[in-house]
């Protein structure tokens, strides 16, 4: 059994608000929201962080990427916008060795981020 989190979760093994499943892609609410929608979107496949990911991930790193605008839009967020961001690596904030993009909306966002 795998011990990464997010692959636990794809896999089922742990429990979360899953919005979304496909062969590539898995999408389920932040157990520690920080806006009033936060989602993951995971790559089904272990992938490190942005930093791993190699040439041939490509159209994987795309799909993640419309699948967070879809999840967006499927939580109203279209009027006001969001934000879509991914942690990389230490300095980035990334808590969990398996790449995610985070949706974040439903109030505005600072810039600069913290
Ligand atoms: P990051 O810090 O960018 O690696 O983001 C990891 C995110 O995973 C954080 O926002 C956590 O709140 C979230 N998280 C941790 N454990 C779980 C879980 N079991 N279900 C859903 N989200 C989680």
């Amino acid at each position: 059994m795998s011990l990464c989190l997010f692959c636990r979760i794809v896999a089922g093994d742990i429990p979360a608000a899953i919005l979304h499943r496909d062969d590539d892609v898995v999408a389920f609410r932040d157990i520690q929201p920080q806006a009033p929608i936060h989602v993951l979107v995971v790559p089904t496949r272990h992938v490190v962080s942005l930093a791993e990911a190699k040439p041939e991930d490509q159209a994987l790193l795309g799909r993640l990427l419309l699948v967070a605008r879809d999840i967006a839009s499927r939580d109203g967020l279209d009027a006001n916008g969001y934000r879509v961001v991914t942690n990389c690596g230490a300095d980035g904030g990334q808590s969990v060795a398996h790449l995610h993009v985070h949706v974040l909306g439903g109030r505005p966002m600072a810039w600069p981020p913290g």
